[in-house]
């Protein structure tokens, strides 16, 4: 056993996406993604391309917590999914290909 074999029931996953909407709609959220750069690979975006990403997955046992989610852009949210950061490297400005 270990701290992220936790898998949460529906009900639970339910919960926290609903808590997510919440967040999503505050000022606190809006603030985050006004500055415009992705949690991860730090590239600047326009606010409205960010997502909210959950740093833990939801799916994962992880919160809708201010210390649980983070603006990112939507490449880093695709590439993602729902592993864990030490699951899952951003890629960097340097490398990117695009
Ligand atoms: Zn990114």
């Amino acid at each position: 056993m270990n701290g992220f074999s936790y898998i949460p029931d529906d009900d639970e996953i339910k919960r926290e996406k609903n808590k997510a909407r919440e967040l999503r709609a505050s000022q606190w959220w809006k603030r985050k993604c006004a500055k415009g750069i992705c949690y991860y690979c730090n590239n600047s975006f326009p606010a409205k391309e960010l997502t909210m990403d959950h740093i833990v997955p939801i799916a994962r046992g992880g919160k809708s917590t201010k210390n649980n989610v983070a603006p990112c852009c939507k490449t880093c949210n695709t590439e993602k999914k729902s592993k864990l950061l030490m699951e899952w490297k951003p890629i960097s400005k340097s490398n990117k290909t695009e």
